[in-house]
């Protein structure tokens, strides 16, 4: 077999994702397991968003509307965007795939942080692309200033995550006006805004992807799997020029996006109460767990997001599997490159109560 799949598929690297609770239940057999590893929303999902799915569960024999049609004229309607310039995708995760198999060649450039998000490395490897990485700078924040500098005339897309994933941190509306001011209008800037809503929450100087819609070849994705919490359904979308969305529009399968979730999607925008609450707890919350790593002496970097990544100084795998015996999973940094550290979402106080307590004694025998 190995002489028959293609060449570049032997180098890709299998995404590994947070370990399922009811794995970690079975394996280790511990009843009360709790699951800080993938950035989901600890409140639950969007109450409209259930209720969408409870009224629509009895047409899932049924075909979904392969052009989400209701969801699309609301979403464009509250993004003040026409309803040709949105994709919908099965994650945004897929929408990063599709961006690429769209526009990108094999031997075509990619410029990507590192680390930042696996899965643009992944999608550009399947493709055959060939990546290169760009550091963040020592404030862990993408270098903007380096990934422009990196542009050759392969280059076809650069992946900026604002904010990243797993660092939390951000580049402010000033980098990101300099990081536009002269690039080549060929390049596509792919903006993933996955944790738009924590930034834009209480960051002054974060930068709103939809004001640089109007630049040629930006493509912006969000998703429904954070702050509305729906990661489980998969819904996210795309925002870019009607003629980009359209090529892309080319490859997407009909019915990637699934009844249920164009009807989650579609209640869970209505939902600025559940939007609010999460809002409030995560702040509230971060700022539990910043004072408890303090404490503790542990270094962290400031996170505009649902998850903060934290410095062990002790080997993060190890730290992983004590905290994954004590029935708390997070997610050690190795496949990143960041061998000492790991990240955690911020749950409910229970849960982050738990994990302080677990972290505690497992540094101390680590
Ligand atoms: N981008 C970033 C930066 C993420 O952290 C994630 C989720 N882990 C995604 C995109 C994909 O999210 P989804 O496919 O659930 O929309």
């Amino acid at each position: 077999m190995k002489k028959t799949v293609r060449r570049n598929i032997l180098d890709v690297r299998q995404y590994i994702p947070g370990k399922p609770i009811e794995e970690v239940r079975r394996e280790l057999q511990l009843k009360e397991v709790i699951k800080l590893a993938s950035n989901e929303n600890c409140l639950g999902s969007s109450p409209k968003a259930i209720a969408a799915i409870k009224k629509n569960i009895g047409n899932i024999n049924r075909y979904p509307d392969a052009s989400s049609f209701y969801l699309r004229r609301k979403l464009a309607k509250s993004l003040g965007v026409s309803e040709d310039s949105l994709i919908f995708g099965n994650g945004s995760d897929e929408i990063i795939g599709m961006a690429i198999r769209t526009f990108v060649d094999p031997g075509d450039e990619v410029i990507i942080a590192k680390p930042t998000f696996l899965i643009y490395e992944i999608a550009s490897q399947i493709q055959s692309a060939k990546i290169k990485f760009v550091p963040l700078a020592g404030d862990l924040k993408h270098d903007l200033v380096k990934m422009k500098e990196a542009i050759t005339d392969s280059t076809k897309i650069i992946f900026i995550a604002n904010p990243d994933n797993p660092t939390g941190t951000y580049v402010t509306k000033r980098e990101l006006d300099r990081f536009f001011d002269g690039l080549p209008e060929r390049i596509i800037v792919f903006l993933d805004e996955a944790y738009f809503e924590f930034a834009a929450y209480d960051r002054k100087d974060y930068p709103r992807g939809t004001n640089y819609l109007n630049k040629p070849n930006v493509i912006l994705t969000r998703t429904f799997s954070k702050i509305y919490g729906l990661a489980g359904l998969r819904i996210g979308y795309g925002i870019a020029d009607p003629e980009v969305i359209g090529y892309m529009e080319r490859i997407r399968e009909p019915f990637n996006t699934n009844l249920l979730a164009q009807a989650a999607a579609e209640a869970a925008l209505d939902d600025k109460t559940f939007l609010n609450k999460t809002l409030k707890h995560v702040a509230r919350e971060k700022e539990f767990l910043y004072s408890a790593f303090k404490k503790m002496g542990l270094e962290y970097a400031d996170s505009a997001t649902n998850f903060i990544v934290v410095d062990t100084k002790r080997d993060c795998k190890a730290i992983f599997n004590a905290l994954l015996k004590k029935g708390v999973i997070v997610r050690d940094m190795k496949a990143w490159g960041f061998d000492t550290y790991i990240r955690v979402t911020i749950g409910t106080r229970g849960e982050n109560s738990k994990l302080i307590n677990a972290l505690k004694e497992v540094m101390r025998k680590t």
